[in-house]
Protein backbone atom coordinates (compact mmCIF):
# COMPACT_ATOMS: atom_id res chain seq x y z
CA UNK A 1 0.00 0.00 0.00
CA UNK A 2 2.82 2.28 0.59
CA UNK A 3 4.40 1.35 -2.17
CA UNK A 4 1.05 2.72 -4.21
CA UNK A 5 0.94 5.87 -2.10
CA UNK A 6 4.68 7.01 -2.75
CA UNK A 7 4.10 6.02 -7.07
CA UNK A 8 1.30 8.15 -6.82
CA UNK A 9 2.48 11.10 -5.43
CA UNK A 10 5.70 10.80 -7.99
CA UNK A 11 3.34 10.80 -10.71
CA UNK A 12 1.40 13.97 -9.36
CA UNK A 13 2.23 17.00 -11.90
CA UNK A 14 4.30 19.80 -10.68
CA UNK A 15 1.99 21.90 -10.90
CA UNK A 16 -0.50 20.39 -9.15
CA UNK A 17 1.40 20.74 -5.84
CA UNK A 18 0.08 23.27 -3.14
CA UNK A 19 1.99 25.54 -0.92
CA UNK A 20 1.42 22.94 1.61
CA UNK A 21 3.53 20.44 0.41
CA UNK A 22 5.78 23.02 -0.85
CA UNK A 23 5.94 24.58 2.70
CA UNK A 24 9.07 22.06 4.45
CA UNK A 25 11.41 22.20 2.25
CA UNK A 26 10.71 26.20 1.34
CA UNK A 27 11.37 26.35 5.37
CA UNK A 28 14.48 24.43 5.19
CA UNK A 29 15.47 26.43 2.01
CA UNK A 30 14.84 29.87 3.98
CA UNK A 31 16.14 28.68 7.23
CA UNK A 32 19.74 28.12 4.91
CA UNK A 33 19.45 30.74 3.34
CA UNK A 34 19.18 32.87 6.60
CA UNK A 35 22.49 31.62 7.40
CA UNK A 36 24.15 32.04 3.95
CA UNK A 37 23.11 36.03 3.60
CA UNK A 38 23.10 37.99 6.43
CA UNK A 39 21.98 40.99 4.77
CA UNK A 40 19.07 38.74 3.76
CA UNK A 41 17.86 37.73 7.27
CA UNK A 42 14.88 39.53 8.16
CA UNK A 43 13.14 39.48 4.16
CA UNK A 44 13.79 35.53 4.82
CA UNK A 45 12.52 35.31 8.17
CA UNK A 46 9.38 37.03 7.21
CA UNK A 47 9.13 35.31 4.25
CA UNK A 48 9.30 31.72 5.88
CA UNK A 49 6.35 33.00 8.84
CA UNK A 50 4.24 34.13 5.53
CA UNK A 51 4.52 31.08 3.69
CA UNK A 52 3.27 29.00 7.02
CA UNK A 53 0.01 31.21 7.35
CA UNK A 54 -0.10 30.91 3.29
CA UNK A 55 -0.28 27.23 3.72
CA UNK A 56 -2.90 27.67 6.05
CA UNK A 57 -5.08 29.58 4.14
CA UNK A 58 -4.92 27.32 1.31
CA UNK A 59 -6.26 24.52 2.68
CA UNK A 60 -9.09 26.26 4.53
CA UNK A 61 -9.54 28.12 1.27
CA UNK A 62 -9.58 24.77 -0.53
CA UNK A 63 -11.87 23.38 2.33
CA UNK A 64 -14.33 26.17 2.00
CA UNK A 65 -14.69 25.47 -1.88
CA UNK A 66 -15.21 21.69 -1.25
CA UNK A 67 -18.11 21.88 1.36
CA UNK A 68 -20.06 24.89 -0.69
CA UNK A 69 -19.84 23.01 -3.84
CA UNK A 70 -18.10 25.03 -6.02
CA UNK A 71 -15.36 22.38 -6.93
CA UNK A 72 -17.53 20.96 -10.23
CA UNK A 73 -18.23 24.17 -11.01
CA UNK A 74 -14.59 25.46 -11.15
CA UNK A 75 -13.89 22.23 -13.10
CA UNK A 76 -16.12 22.50 -15.75
CA UNK A 77 -14.93 26.18 -16.19
CA UNK A 78 -11.23 24.73 -16.06
CA UNK A 79 -12.33 22.97 -19.33
CA UNK A 80 -13.50 26.00 -21.03
CA UNK A 81 -10.97 27.45 -21.55
CA UNK A 82 -9.01 25.28 -24.16
CA UNK A 83 -11.94 26.60 -26.26
CA UNK A 84 -12.36 30.09 -24.65
CA UNK A 85 -8.79 30.37 -24.56
CA UNK A 86 -9.63 32.82 -21.50
CA UNK A 87 -8.24 32.79 -17.92
CA UNK A 88 -9.97 30.64 -15.28
CA UNK A 89 -10.47 33.60 -13.29
CA UNK A 90 -11.86 35.44 -16.59
CA UNK A 91 -14.09 32.18 -17.27
CA UNK A 92 -15.47 32.55 -13.81
CA UNK A 93 -16.06 36.16 -13.55
CA UNK A 94 -13.65 36.56 -10.67
CA UNK A 95 -12.68 34.39 -7.93
CA UNK A 96 -15.80 31.99 -6.22
CA UNK A 97 -17.96 33.32 -3.87
CA UNK A 98 -17.21 31.11 -1.24
CA UNK A 99 -13.15 32.90 -1.17
CA UNK A 100 -15.15 36.57 -0.87
CA UNK A 101 -16.62 36.70 2.32
CA UNK A 102 -15.58 39.15 4.02
CA UNK A 103 -15.15 38.38 7.55
CA UNK A 104 -13.23 35.59 6.29
CA UNK A 105 -11.02 37.47 4.50
CA UNK A 106 -10.31 40.04 7.05
CA UNK A 107 -9.12 36.96 9.81
CA UNK A 108 -6.90 35.32 6.93
CA UNK A 109 -5.41 38.96 6.07
CA UNK A 110 -4.84 40.21 9.60
CA UNK A 111 -3.61 36.47 10.33
CA UNK A 112 -0.21 36.32 7.44
CA UNK A 113 0.34 40.11 8.21
CA UNK A 114 0.49 39.58 11.63
CA UNK A 115 2.69 36.64 11.35
CA UNK A 116 4.93 38.48 9.48
CA UNK A 117 5.09 41.87 11.47
CA UNK A 118 5.56 38.66 14.39
CA UNK A 119 8.78 37.84 11.99
CA UNK A 120 10.07 41.27 12.41
CA UNK A 121 8.56 43.34 9.02
CA UNK A 122 7.21 46.63 10.58
CA UNK A 123 7.14 48.75 7.56
CA UNK A 124 8.22 52.16 8.99
CA UNK A 125 7.66 50.28 12.56
CA UNK A 126 3.86 51.29 12.24
CA UNK A 127 2.33 48.10 11.75
CA UNK A 128 -0.33 48.77 14.15
CA UNK A 129 -1.33 51.64 12.31
CA UNK A 130 -1.20 50.30 8.90
CA UNK A 131 -3.52 47.43 9.70
CA UNK A 132 -6.13 49.16 11.41
CA UNK A 133 -8.24 50.24 8.76
CA UNK A 134 -8.53 46.51 7.98
CA UNK A 135 -9.12 45.60 12.17
CA UNK A 136 -11.71 48.03 12.51
CA UNK A 137 -13.33 47.12 9.25
CA UNK A 138 -13.25 50.56 7.17
CA UNK A 139 -11.91 49.07 4.14
CA UNK A 140 -13.32 46.67 2.55
CA UNK A 141 -10.89 43.23 1.82
CA UNK A 142 -13.20 41.44 -0.63
CA UNK A 143 -13.50 45.10 -2.59
CA UNK A 144 -9.22 45.21 -2.36
CA UNK A 145 -9.06 41.49 -3.44
CA UNK A 146 -11.19 42.39 -6.23
CA UNK A 147 -9.58 45.47 -7.55
CA UNK A 148 -6.26 44.21 -7.24
CA UNK A 149 -7.60 40.99 -9.40
CA UNK A 150 -8.97 43.91 -11.59
CA UNK A 151 -5.53 46.03 -12.00
CA UNK A 152 -6.93 48.36 -10.20
CA UNK A 153 -5.22 50.20 -7.38
CA UNK A 154 -7.52 52.64 -6.07
CA UNK A 155 -8.26 51.05 -2.85
CA UNK A 156 -4.26 49.86 -2.00
CA UNK A 157 -4.04 54.03 -2.88
CA UNK A 158 -6.37 54.79 -0.01
CA UNK A 159 -5.57 52.13 2.52
CA UNK A 160 -1.77 53.58 2.17
CA UNK A 161 -2.66 57.10 2.30
CA UNK A 162 -4.75 56.65 5.12
CA UNK A 163 -1.83 55.15 7.48
CA UNK A 164 0.64 57.13 5.70
CA UNK A 165 2.37 54.88 4.24
CA UNK A 166 3.85 53.56 0.72
CA UNK A 167 1.25 51.60 -1.37
CA UNK A 168 4.42 48.83 -1.75
CA UNK A 169 3.81 47.88 1.89
CA UNK A 170 0.25 47.43 1.59
CA UNK A 171 0.35 45.83 -1.73
CA UNK A 172 2.94 42.83 -0.23
CA UNK A 173 0.00 42.40 2.39
CA UNK A 174 -2.77 42.33 -0.33
CA UNK A 175 -0.27 40.08 -2.54
CA UNK A 176 0.23 37.18 0.67
CA UNK A 177 -3.53 37.14 0.77
CA UNK A 178 -4.25 36.70 -2.79
CA UNK A 179 -1.55 34.06 -3.27
CA UNK A 180 -3.34 31.17 -1.41
CA UNK A 181 -6.42 31.68 -2.25
CA UNK A 182 -5.63 31.77 -6.08
CA UNK A 183 -3.62 28.79 -5.14
CA UNK A 184 -6.41 26.85 -3.56
CA UNK A 185 -8.62 27.85 -6.85
CA UNK A 186 -5.50 26.16 -8.88
CA UNK A 187 -5.48 23.19 -7.06
CA UNK A 188 -9.87 23.04 -7.11
CA UNK A 189 -9.59 22.72 -10.77
CA UNK A 190 -6.65 20.30 -10.78
CA UNK A 191 -6.90 17.80 -13.41
CA UNK A 192 -9.48 19.74 -15.93
CA UNK A 193 -5.77 21.85 -15.96
CA UNK A 194 -4.10 19.61 -18.00
CA UNK A 195 -4.64 20.62 -21.23
CA UNK A 196 -3.63 24.14 -20.23
CA UNK A 197 -0.87 23.36 -18.87
CA UNK A 198 0.61 21.83 -22.34
CA UNK A 199 -0.93 23.78 -24.73
CA UNK A 200 -1.97 27.47 -23.43
CA UNK A 201 0.68 29.20 -25.14
CA UNK A 202 0.19 32.24 -23.78
CA UNK A 203 2.37 34.56 -21.57
CA UNK A 204 0.14 35.29 -19.08
CA UNK A 205 -1.25 33.00 -16.11
CA UNK A 206 -3.76 30.59 -17.80
CA UNK A 207 -5.16 29.88 -13.97
CA UNK A 208 -5.36 34.20 -12.63
CA UNK A 209 -3.87 35.84 -15.73
CA UNK A 210 -0.99 37.63 -14.16
CA UNK A 211 1.81 38.02 -16.73
CA UNK A 212 4.42 35.64 -16.43
CA UNK A 213 8.00 36.13 -15.05
CA UNK A 214 9.40 33.42 -13.76
CA UNK A 215 10.15 30.45 -15.32
CA UNK A 216 12.77 27.04 -15.67
CA UNK A 217 13.80 24.67 -17.98
CA UNK A 218 14.18 21.23 -17.86
CA UNK A 219 13.66 18.01 -19.13
CA UNK A 220 13.77 16.69 -22.73
CA UNK A 221 15.20 19.49 -24.76
CA UNK A 222 14.99 21.59 -21.80
CA UNK A 223 11.44 22.41 -22.29
CA UNK A 224 10.41 25.82 -21.01
CA UNK A 225 7.82 25.86 -18.36
CA UNK A 226 6.15 29.12 -17.17
CA UNK A 227 5.32 29.15 -13.29
CA UNK A 228 2.84 32.01 -11.80
CA UNK A 229 4.10 34.02 -8.80
CA UNK A 230 0.69 34.50 -7.50
CA UNK A 231 -1.22 30.97 -8.11
CA UNK A 232 1.76 28.90 -8.58
CA UNK A 233 0.50 27.47 -11.85
CA UNK A 234 2.90 25.99 -14.39
CA UNK A 235 2.56 26.08 -18.50
CA UNK A 236 4.72 25.00 -20.80
CA UNK A 237 5.88 28.55 -23.01
CA UNK A 238 8.13 28.27 -26.14
CA UNK A 239 11.56 29.14 -25.55
CA UNK A 240 12.70 32.98 -26.74
CA UNK A 241 9.46 33.95 -27.45
CA UNK A 242 8.29 37.21 -24.95
CA UNK A 243 5.32 36.73 -22.97
CA UNK A 244 4.33 40.32 -22.74
CA UNK A 245 4.51 40.88 -26.03
CA UNK A 246 4.72 37.66 -28.32
CA UNK A 247 7.22 38.43 -30.66
CA UNK A 248 9.67 35.69 -31.72
CA UNK A 249 11.81 37.56 -33.83
CA UNK A 250 15.83 37.04 -33.69
CA UNK A 251 17.01 39.22 -32.31
CA UNK A 252 14.11 40.74 -30.21
CA UNK A 253 14.76 38.06 -27.42
CA UNK A 254 17.89 38.53 -25.48
CA UNK A 255 19.47 36.83 -22.15
CA UNK A 256 21.99 37.57 -20.06
CA UNK A 257 23.81 35.42 -17.46
CA UNK A 258 23.47 37.85 -15.07
CA UNK A 259 24.56 36.02 -11.59
CA UNK A 260 28.16 35.05 -12.54
CA UNK A 261 28.29 32.57 -9.78
CA UNK A 262 25.25 30.68 -10.88
CA UNK A 263 24.99 30.27 -14.68
CA UNK A 264 21.80 28.31 -14.39
CA UNK A 265 19.89 31.84 -14.42
CA UNK A 266 19.07 33.41 -16.73
CA UNK A 267 17.32 37.20 -17.46
CA UNK A 268 16.25 37.69 -20.69
CA UNK A 269 14.52 40.57 -21.75
CA UNK A 270 12.69 41.41 -24.70
CA UNK A 271 14.06 44.38 -27.03
CA UNK A 272 10.71 45.18 -28.76
CA UNK A 273 8.55 45.90 -25.76
CA UNK A 274 10.60 46.12 -22.64
CA UNK A 275 9.14 42.94 -20.81
CA UNK A 276 11.94 41.20 -18.77
CA UNK A 277 11.54 37.56 -17.03
CA UNK A 278 13.73 34.85 -15.16
CA UNK A 279 14.31 31.47 -16.32
CA UNK A 280 16.53 28.57 -13.60
CA UNK A 281 18.19 26.43 -16.17
CA UNK A 282 17.89 23.23 -13.80
CA UNK A 283 19.98 21.15 -15.81
CA UNK A 284 22.69 23.15 -16.16
CA UNK A 285 25.81 21.37 -15.90
CA UNK A 286 27.45 24.13 -13.02
CA UNK A 287 24.96 23.23 -10.69
CA UNK A 288 25.35 19.62 -9.45
CA UNK A 289 29.04 20.86 -8.79
CA UNK A 290 28.24 23.97 -7.26
CA UNK A 291 26.62 22.03 -4.18
CA UNK A 292 23.75 24.59 -4.40
CA UNK A 293 20.70 23.52 -4.06
CA UNK A 294 17.79 24.86 -5.52
CA UNK A 295 14.91 26.14 -3.49
CA UNK A 296 11.30 24.68 -4.40
CA UNK A 297 9.76 26.04 -6.97
CA UNK A 298 7.37 28.45 -5.19
CA UNK A 299 10.21 30.15 -4.39
CA UNK A 300 11.93 30.76 -7.65
CA UNK A 301 10.29 34.34 -7.75
CA UNK A 302 12.22 35.41 -4.72
CA UNK A 303 15.50 32.79 -5.41
CA UNK A 304 15.84 35.13 -9.26
CA UNK A 305 14.56 38.38 -7.59
CA UNK A 306 18.15 39.92 -7.81
CA UNK A 307 18.14 39.64 -11.51
CA UNK A 308 14.68 41.79 -11.75
CA UNK A 309 16.92 44.26 -10.10
CA UNK A 310 19.12 43.92 -12.25
CA UNK A 311 16.90 44.19 -15.58
CA UNK A 312 15.86 47.40 -13.66
CA UNK A 313 19.16 48.72 -14.46
CA UNK A 314 18.87 47.35 -18.06
CA UNK A 315 15.66 48.76 -18.68
CA UNK A 316 16.78 52.06 -17.22
CA UNK A 317 19.93 52.26 -19.09
CA UNK A 318 17.87 51.49 -22.59
CA UNK A 319 15.88 54.50 -21.76
CA UNK A 320 18.66 56.52 -21.54
CA UNK A 321 20.04 56.01 -25.10
ZN1 LIG B 1 -1.47 32.52 -11.90
ZN1 LIG C 1 8.02 41.87 -25.74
Amino acid sequence: MAETKSVREENRAPWLRSIGEQLGEALEWLSEAQRREEENRLLYRVLAAVLERQAEVERDALRRLEESGAMDEIRRSARRIAFSRRSLLEEMGGLPEPLLDEEWLREKLLEIAQAAVGAGWSPEARAAPLLSPVEKALLSVRELVEDVLRGRLDLLDAWAGAVSTSRDNVAAIAYWLLQPLLSAVRLAAGQALGWVHEYWQQGRCPVCGAPASVGYMKGEGRRQVMHCTLCHMEWVFPRATCPSCGTDKPGDVVFYQADPERPWLRLYRCRRCGHTWRIVDEEHEALPRSGEKLPPRILYDLYTAHLAHLAERLSGRAEEK
